[in-house]
């Protein structure tokens, strides 16, 4: 399978999957993307329930990464899914009624859903880097609303022959990521605050990427850089496994028959988690419609109405700050499935140089004709997380709860009762400060973290993570904070 970049009009270029991988952006700027889709028959879907997570996920890369060792990508899978890093199971679907079903992706080691790209991802990684006979370290960069930072700072975490820097914008994200992520372990990672918000830190990362002066600099010093942002083909591909396994799941449980249609509904930031259910879908996965769901940052949802992204407008910061995102990444990929290389390179030209594009009318009937956009404001996610837990008895965080809202939203607006996947992102307990207030418990002292933890276990009966009591008991190591002008200087410390 080769993989050309999303701006590459002429067809210069493909590259194996190991070298994308390796890569991350495209020298030109584009992202990766495979050349046609895998097919996944009823018979292969049938086949596919009577499989653990772990073969689940082995069987779906080998048809992406057609050029890894098979046996190698499975004991990869065994590694990453094992019952130590998700104990009782990677992706369990929970049942909350009505037809909605809450695929649960934070039972890894950093209790969101970016586990279950980043505890594979550097094995990836450390394979693309052998297969392409690659000498030089590789230093991954990654700028993170708050999830991603420790998700990939665990995955790759004394993973020899990668560095790693990770940059969070400075007040945008919950006590518990930041202390998460600033007390991580390992020799060769470094966290550092950005002043601004996630679009800064993303913006600094993107244009180090791009600095030809940099790279040359870096490779004198005998690194180059790489990333570990959705932008990575190797962050996307491991997604779509658990959109399948939940159908396989679901089948398996006879709540559904393999060949009916399900719904998705995703809380989107950049993209990623739900453009992987669209290349599910491309597979062949009976997937009808996607719910793309936003909070008060609804760039996606406008820009689904009205065919017009347009990034210039005010950012809000919201209890749900995985989301806070202006800049939607791999909406980038999607453009390029439904419209090709050439308006893809066009319209992103003009969102670098004028923040803003308008979508053909015609691609817009494309992309409608499958994804509906929904917002929920701070108030209605606030409302809707009480109410689920009050009403279903599931405790849900903002992320999740903010996709909940707009799943009831779309059926409202539409009545159409095909059962829902939900993508539950996050553990409640990660952004617990929130969650308590929604629930009208007190919270006197946001920078107590453990008080906090305590009344919501207390409350709602529910165990705090494991993963999550254990940060608590550790020492904070990083404490700089860079303007973003200075984060290129960061990789080149000794
Ligand atoms: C990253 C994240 C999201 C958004 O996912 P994208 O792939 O960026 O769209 C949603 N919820 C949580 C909890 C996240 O960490």
């Amino acid at each position: 399978m080769r993989y050309r970049s999303t701006r590459d009009i002429e067809a210069k270029e493909y590259v194996t999957a190991a070298e994308a991988i390796k890569r991350g952006l495209a020298p030109d700027g584009g992202l990766y993307l495979p050349e046609g889709t895998p097919e996944l028959t009823a018979a292969d879907i049938e086949k596919l329930c009577g499989m653990t997570y772990s073969q689940r996920a082995a069987y779906i890369l080998s048809l992406f990464l057609d050029d890894y060792d098979k046996a190698g990508l499975k004991a990869d899978c065994d590694g990453a899914y094992s019952e130590e890093k998700f104990p009782g199971g990677a992706a369990p679907v929970v049942d909350i009624g009505g037809g909605m079903y809450s695929l649960e992706l934070w039972h890894g080691p950093t209790c969101a859903f970016k586990d279950m790209a980043l505890q594979i991802m550097p094995r990836l990684l450390v394979r693309a880097l052998r297969m392409t006979g690659e000498d030089k370290l590789a230093h991954i960069l990654v700028a993170t609303s708050g999830d991603t930072g420790k998700a990939a700072l665990e995955g790759y975490r004394d993973v020899d022959g990668v560095k790693m820097t990770v940059f969070y914008p400075n007040d945008g994200v919950s006590k518990m990521q930041q202390r998460q992520m600033t007390t991580q372990e390992g020799n060769n990672v470094y966290v550092c605050a950005v002043e601004g918000n996630f679009d800064d830190a993303q913006t600094g990362v993107k244009k180090i990427f791009s600095d030809k002066a940099l790279a040359e600099k870096a490779l004198e010093k005998g690194f180059f850089f790489s990333s570990a942002n959705s932008i990575n083909w190797g962050r996307l591909v491991p997604q779509v496994v658990y959109y399948v396994s939940a159908y396989c799941d679901l089948a398996a449980s006879e709540k559904i028959k393999i060949g009916d249609s399900v719904n998705v509904c995703v809380p989107t930031g950049n993209f990623g988690n739900i453009f992987a259910a669209y290349i599910a879908r491309e597979m062949g996965l009976p997937i009808a419609h996607f719910i793309c769901a936003s909070n008060a940052n609804n760039v996606l949802t406008d820009f689904i109405n009205t065919g017009v992204y347009d990034r210039t407008r005010e950012f809000y910061k919201t209890m749900s700050p995985s989301m806070d995102i202006l800049i939607s990444s791999n909406l980038e990929r999607l453009l390029c499935r439904i419209g090709g290389e050439a308006v893809t390179k066009e319209l992103m030209t003009a969102l670098n140089t004028e923040g803003k594009y308008q979508a053909p009318e015609d691609m817009m009937a494309k992309i409608r004709a499958v994804f509906s956009g929904y917002c929920m404001s701070e108030e209605e996610t606030a409302a809707a997380l009480r109410k689920t837990f009050e009403e279903r008895g599931y405790l849900a965080d903002p992320h999740t709860t903010v996709g909940f809202g707009c799943a009831e939203k779309y059926r409202r607006d539409t009545g159409d009762n095909t059962p829902i996947i939900l993508a539950s992102t996050a553990s409640p307990y990660k952004f617990s400060a929130d969650v308590c207030r929604s629930l009208g418990l007190p919270v006197a002292d946001e920078d107590d973290i453990e008080g906090i933890l305590n009344t919501l276990s207390a409350a709602t009966k529910t165990e705090i993570p494991a993963p999550l009591a254990r940060t608590l008991t550790l020492p904070v190591r990083f404490t700089e904070v860079v303007a973003p002008a200075k984060m290129a200087e960061i990789p080149f410390r000794d």
